[in-house]
């Protein structure tokens, strides 16, 4: 389960100013579809209609074959996880911060989570491992510790759908290839859709769409895109 479909998708604020025009999208279950395309194109807009933080203006959304908005918000949150593009973490533990969904998580777990998101050697750093309190009052985090950090609490939340909002802030290289394998661990086996900048970012996804002014411009595999420009 998990196949996402956007029908003729359009969104605006304003009538007089679309953001997104006639997008249609497939992911079928298990698949990742990443969606790139300049600043301002559309793309956080996008995701964000998926979780129905806003309501598309025209169109339709499924998720398995029934549209978004005919289903509880409750089973909404179920089935779809997000790594935002700025992760605000908890003024707690890390252990609360990657498990507060889920009070029941075993350690054991928790543990496992920590190791595929490849947050071991940040652990290890930390005075009290797990219940190291961090955010404003605790210790600083970087931007990609933190995104790690969400990919983890998604790792342990274990949703079908995946929407993954790559960071615009300028990562370092190494916590950008952690982030990207870690991505890989929790994006296996899941429906995701990759919100991303480049195009190097989403080379293994299986389908590309390029948005441009809220609207389709080109799609398909990393290869063929490459090909065509
Ligand atoms: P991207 O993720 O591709 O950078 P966004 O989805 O963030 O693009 O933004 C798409 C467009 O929507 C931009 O022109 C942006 O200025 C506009 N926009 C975003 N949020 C709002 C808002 N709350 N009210 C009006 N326009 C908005
Ligand atoms: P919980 O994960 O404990 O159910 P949250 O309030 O953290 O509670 O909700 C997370 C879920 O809510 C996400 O998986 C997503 O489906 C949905 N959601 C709605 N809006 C947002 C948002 N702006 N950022 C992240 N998740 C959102």
């Amino acid at each position: 389960s998990g196949q996402v479909r956007f029908e003729q998708v359009a969104f605006h604020y304003q009538p007089e100013r679309p953001i997104l025009a006639d997008v249609s999208l497939e992911i079928p279950a298990g698949h990742k579809l990443a969606v790139v395309g300049p600043s301002g194109a559309g793309k956080s807009t996008l995701a964000r209609l998926l979780f129905r933080f806003f309501d598309v203006t025209d169109g339709r959304i499924t998720i398995d074959g029934q549209d978004i908005r005919e289903v509880t918000q409750q089973s909404l949150r179920r089935a779809i996880g997000v790594v935002p593009q700025d992760t605000v973490l908890f003024n707690s533990s890390i252990r609360y911060n990657i498990a507060y969904g889920d009070p029941e998580a075993s350690e054991e777990a928790i543990l496992r989570a920590v190791h595929l998101a490849h947050l071991d050697d940040f652990i290890e750093r930390l005075p009290d491992g797990l219940d190291t309190v961090v955010g404003e009052r605790g210790l600083k985090v970087s931007g990609g510790e933190k995104q790690r950090i969400a990919i983890a609490r998604m790792l342990l939340k274990d949703p079908p759908i995946l929407v993954f909002d790559e960071a615009t802030s300028s990562l370092d290289s190494g916590s950008e290839k952690a982030i990207l394998q870690a991505l890989n661990e929790v994006s296996a086996r899941r429906t995701t859709l990759v919100i991303a900048h480049r195009l190097s970012t989403v080379k293994d996804a299986e389908q590309i769409v390029v948005l441009d002014q809220g609207r389709v411009v080109e799609r398909g595999t990393h290869r063929e895109l490459l090909a065509r420009n």
